[in-house]
């Protein structure tokens, strides 16, 4: 019997294979993934700084064992650059298989901003645990003592994460962003005020309301200089851009599967291709409005009600409310956000606590700050679904 044929060794990717294991011991399944395959937390890249965690020590189960403890076939550095879904066939670096179900975990990748300047081509990203490694290794350079200053294109939810980790481990730290204040997308002004203010006492400098526009080589050092769309010019050792991420969706679109802006998928996870299911920041899910849910919350709960389905309990996903803890300690903020297009507005209740009250009168989110983040689980209890 041909494999159940996962592909990627991200969060989604092993979580999937780990819970179909647990309901079916036998089945064959191979997990594909053009990285090394070690498992690691995501998350713990944002804040791995301060915890003094070098990227060799942020793996927490090496490839091997994660395929020996889930008994799978595990093909790492290897991609997969073809799916006939008719045939039920794939072809890979690695020559071609056979699937019987396949599981596309393929993920996100950084956008790119097109960029003026002599070394546009420095701007780093980090959206796994390789990025990383290269980011760690830039930073600690030949002089570790030597605090190199870090400009963040972005003050989103990675930026200020970065930011405050970059920032409390004493790098000098810029953050450039064209909207009007932190985590725009997700908080209340008066929310991001907050953080703006928090990280800014760890020595964070804003520029909002810019963009970056250029990075140029400063002669004769190491230092990067960068060009503001307002004019302002600024000094950094390393530009790191966390202005978001895009599904990789090339693989699927070429194999006749429908995308929108991510691999489209049913509230079964399964996408327009029969036996082919997609989860992950690569998914968009039915199951959330079409939306993308780029966070471990949502992967663990689609994982779950996927595994299920492959082992033969076709199981719909249903999402419960999946707050997101913000990693910045100088302000620690939780948001459990509205769907996209709820009209309504933020309303102070108390220091620290905001809900976001629909046109109907609804609770339908809330944002916790600094010490009200313990009351995370009585906040939401009280948001309507
Ligand atoms: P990925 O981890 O991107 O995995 C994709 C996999 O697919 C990789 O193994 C890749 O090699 C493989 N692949 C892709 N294409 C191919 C191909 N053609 N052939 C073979 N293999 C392929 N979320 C939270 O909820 N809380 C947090 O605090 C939080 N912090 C974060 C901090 C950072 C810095 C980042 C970047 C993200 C954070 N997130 C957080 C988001 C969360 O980590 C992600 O949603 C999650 O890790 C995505 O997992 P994934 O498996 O979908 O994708």
């Amino acid at each position: 019997m041909a494999p159940v044929i996962i592909i990627g060794a991200g969060l989604a990717g092993w979580t999937t294979a780990r819970e179909f294991r647990k309901l079916d011991a036998t089945t064959p399944l191979m997990l594909i993934s053009a990285d090394n395959a070690d498992f690691y937390a995501k998350p713990s890249l944002s804040n791995a700084l301060t915890q003094g965690r070098t990227p060799e020590r942020l793996v927490t189960t090496p490839a091997a064992k994660m395929a020996e403890q889930q008994n799978l076939t595990l093909l790492a550095h290897t991609r997969v650059t073809a799916i006939d879904a008719q045939a039920h066939r794939i072809s890979t670096s690695a020559g071609q298989f056979e699937y019987s179900r396949l599981v596309l975990a393929t993920g996100a990748q950084p956008i790119r901003l097109p960029l003026d300047g002599d070394a546009s081509a420095e701007v780093l990203a980090i959206n796994s645990l390789a990025d990383f490694a290269r980011f760690h290794a830039r930073l600690n350079g030949a002089d570790p003592a030597h605090k190199k200053s870090v400009l963040i294109m972005g003050a989103g939810l990675i930026g200020c994460e970065f930011a405050n980790d970059l920032a409390a481990a004493g790098h000098p730290v810029t953050v450039v962003d064209p909207s009007t204040g932190p985590i725009s997308g997700l908080l209340p002004a008066a929310a991001g005020a907050q953080i703006r203010a928090a990280l800014a006492g760890l020595g964070v400098v804003w520029h909002f309301g810019a963009t970056v526009k250029a990075v140029n080589l400063v002669a004769g050092s190491d230092g990067l200089q960068v060009e503001l769309s307002n004019g302002q010019r600024c000094g950094a050792n390393i530009v790191l851009s966390a202005i978001g991420l895009r599904a990789d969706i090339a693989l699927a679109q070429a194999a006749g599967i429908a995308c929108d802006r991510a691999i489209l998928v049913d509230p079964y996870l399964q996408t327009s291709s029969p036996d082919i299911y997609a989860l992950g920041d690569g998914a968009q899910y039915a199951s959330a409005g079409s939306r993308a849910l780029p966070f471990v919350m949502p992967i663990m709960t689609a994982a779950k009600a996927l595994a299920a389905t492959l082992a033969g309990q076709a199981t719909e996903l249903v999402f419960p409310l999946m707050p997101v803890g913000i990693k910045t300690p100088a302000l620690p903020t939780v948001v459990a956000a509205p769907a996209p297009g709820t009209v309504g507005d933020w309303c102070q209740v108390e220091d620290g606590l905001w809900q976001f009250i629909d046109a109907a009168g609804l609770n339908r989110g809330f944002v916790l700050t600094g010490a009200q983040t313990a009351r995370r689980m009585e906040q939401a209890k009280l948001v309507r679904p």
